[in-house]
C-alpha cells in the first residue's frame, strides 16, 4: 500500500488550471450511471448536470474534468493520486456522493458509507470557517488529513506524540499538551474526528490524533 500515497508534485502542479483550480472526479453520470472515465466517453457531472469529458491521458490517472473548467463545488480539493488512492479503499458506491442539506445545498463527500458517516480526505490546507462549515454542513464527519504535506509537519507531530500522555494503554490515543507545529494547531479545534495519515518511506502509518 505504501507505494500507492507517494506523492507526486508533478502531478498536483499539471493538474491546475489557470485559476488554480479544477473539478477532476473519478465519476460522472454516462446515461444515468455512476462511471469511471474512458476514452471517447462522455457524461454529465452528478452535482450540477454539465458536461464532463473524459481525460484519459498517460501522465495523470484517468479522471473526469467539467468541460470548459467549470468549478461547481467550491469545497472539492482537485483529486490527485493521493486522494484516489484513499477512495479506492472504500467500495465504488461509498465514493463521491452527493450530499444535500435542507436549503439547497449540495457538495460532493468524498465516501460516505453506509450507516451515513462521511470521510473526506485532506491534501491541501483547509481555512478553519472552511472548515468549520464542512463540519456543520456534514455532521458524521471523519476527516483523514495528509500529515506529511509540509516538510516539518512529521517531526512536530513526532515530538508532540512522543511528550502525549495515553489514557488508554490498549489504545493509540494519545492527550498532547499543547499544539505544537502548524499541522495540529490547524486540526486541534476541529470538532469532527481527523486522523492524520503519516506516510514514511514504504510504510504507512495512521495514527488517530483527535
Ligand atoms: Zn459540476
Amino acid at each position: 500500500m505504501g507505494n500507492a500515497f507517494e506523492r507526486s508534485s508533478e502531478v498536483l502542479e499539471s493538474s491546475h488550471g489557470e485559476d488554480g483550480h479544477e473539478q477532476d472526479m473519478k465519476f460522472a453520470l454516462v446515461n444515468g450511471q455512476r462511471q469511471e472515465a474512458q476514452p471517447n466517453l462522455s457524461g454529465k457531472c452528478p452535482t450540477c448536470d454539465h458536461p464532463m469529458v473524459a481525460k484519459c491521458g498517460e501522465v495523470r490517472m484517468w479522471h473526469w474534468a467539467h468541460q470548459g473548467s467549470r468549478f461547481c463545488d467550491p469545497w472539492w480539493e482537485n483529486e490527485t493520486e493521493w486522494h484516489r488512492a484513499w477512495k479506492d479503499q472504500f467500495p465504488d458506491e461509498w465514493q463521491e456522493i452527493v450530499h444535500h442539506a435542507e436549503n439547497g445545498e449540495r457538495h460532493i463527500a468524498d465516501v460516505k458509507t453506509g450507516d451515513g458517516w462521511v470521510i473526506e480526505f485532506q491534501h491541501s490546507s483547509i481555512r478553519p470557517d472552511e472548515r468549520r462549515s464542512r463540519e456543520a454542513f456534514y455532521r458524521s464527519l471523519i476527516w483523514v488529513v495528509d500529515g506529511l504535506r509540509r516538510k516539518r509537519d512529521g517531526g512536530h507531530f513526532s515530538r508532540a506524540w512522543g511528550k502525549g500522555e495515553s489514557f488508554y494503554p490498549s489504545s493509540s490515543k494519545r492527550r498532547v499538551p499543547s499544539a505544537g507545529g502548524a499541522l495540529l494547531r490547524d486540526w486541534a479545534g476541529s470538532r469532527a474526528h481527523a486522523g492524520l495519515e503519516l506516510t514514511l518511506r514504504e510504510s504507512t502509518v495512521r495514527q488517530a490524533a483527535a
